[in-house]
């Protein structure tokens, strides 16, 4: 079966480049944010637009890109009517972009606007579909960030195959990219995964994690886990498969303890064995708990597929288009 999409990309008056801006809360630096993006899209990229997704803010974000929309000719904004995650916000981003080629970053300053012209080049010399910012130095981030990274990175790798350690969502892609994710019938999303798994030809450009310019992360540990159980239920069903093989183990587990009290009932030893017993009611208590959640992740997750809903809601946009 082929997917038909409807691609802005056939307007002739689509821009080289839509940059994507998904924002909670990023009220405090937001200006200066857009004002550092906008200098470096005069400079390297004329015909661009720019597209801030406020996602359900509860600061004045919104306020905010009111009054940078006057400034700025090219900035549109869409407002959600509450918070629907990162996720929702890059896809709304995508729906709406128009460019030939896309850019999703981040409003509070992490990703610098001055990596710009170094993921277009690639992309304009026909050399990549997909240019993700790799980032080389977390230097502005704590331990507790750089161990929730690792970890994530490590089971993500170990379970999905995708290798995310260092990527982020700071990346460009092409439009024939953008318009294979839009293709994408899935509810529950993680872009940085789909992205790597289109397995358009991609480069990578390293970056240095800047400070935020304004307030707090907004990724805690407790985010960080439902982004795994999400990413990994969506990508993989090896932890189905692990479950299979622990209980093929447990089955040749119990085979060898049968064994054993057969033989110490033939041989009329002690009836001892009841560390034995314990150790395997936990063991097999804890085995069958362990399968059910997983068992569960993925009901949950096939449950959020069937029901469809949409992945947000629109409040308001700053310019209604045509
Ligand atoms: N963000 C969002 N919705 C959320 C959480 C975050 O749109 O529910 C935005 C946030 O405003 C920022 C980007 O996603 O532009 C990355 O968020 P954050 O800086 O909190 O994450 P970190 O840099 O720590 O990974
Ligand atoms: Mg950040």
């Amino acid at each position: 079966m082929t997917t038909v999409v409807a691609s802005p990309a056939h307007d002739a008056r689509a821009p080289e480049l839509s940059v994507i801006v998904p924002a909670f809360n990023e009220g405090a630096g937001i200006a200066m944010f857009l004002g550092r993006l906008f200098e470096v899209l005069r400079a390297c990229c004329p015909e661009h637009e720019v597209w801030v997704i406020d996602d359900g803010s509860r600061d004045d974000t919104w306020t905010r890109l009111r009054e940078e929309c006057i400034r700025y000719p090219r900035l549109d904004g869409v407002r959600f009517t509450r918070n629907f995650g990162k996720e929702a916000a890059i896809l709304a981003g995508l729906r709406h972009a128009r460019g030939r080629a896309v850019v999703v970053m981040d409003a509070d300053g992490q990703h610098p606007p001055a990596l710009l012209p170094q993921l277009l080049e690639p992309w304009r010399a026909g050399r990549a579909r997909i240019v993700a910012a790799h980032k080389v130095a977390r230097t502005s981030d704590g331990w507790v960030a750089r161990v929730n990274a690792l970890l994530f990175n490590r089971l993500m790798l170990m379970l999905t195959g995708l290798d995310l350690s260092a990527s982020s969502d700071f990346r460009l892609l092409d439009r024939s990219a953008v318009d294979a994710l839009l293709a994408f019938p899935e509810k529950v999303r993680f872009f940085r995964g789909m992205t790597v798994w289109t397995g358009f030809p991609t480069e990578r450009v390293g970056f240095d994690v800047a400070p935020r310019i304004a307030g707090d992360s907004r990724w805690g540990t407790g985010q960080l886990i439902r982004l795994a159980v999400t990413g990994i239920t969506a990508y993989s069903a090896k932890p189905l498969g692990m479950i299979f093989k622990l209980g093929v183990f447990g089955m040749v587990a119990a085979l060898l303890l049968l064994i054993q009290a057969l033989y110490s009932w033939f041989t009329e030893s002690a009836v001892s064995g009841w560390t034995s017993l314990t150790v395997v009611v936990l063991f097999f208590g804890s085995a069958n708990l362990l399968g059910i959640g997983v068992l569960g992740a993925y009901l949950a997750q096939l449950f959020e597929e069937i029901k469809a809903r949409p992945p947000f809601l629109i409040r308001e946009t700053l310019r209604p288009h045509d």
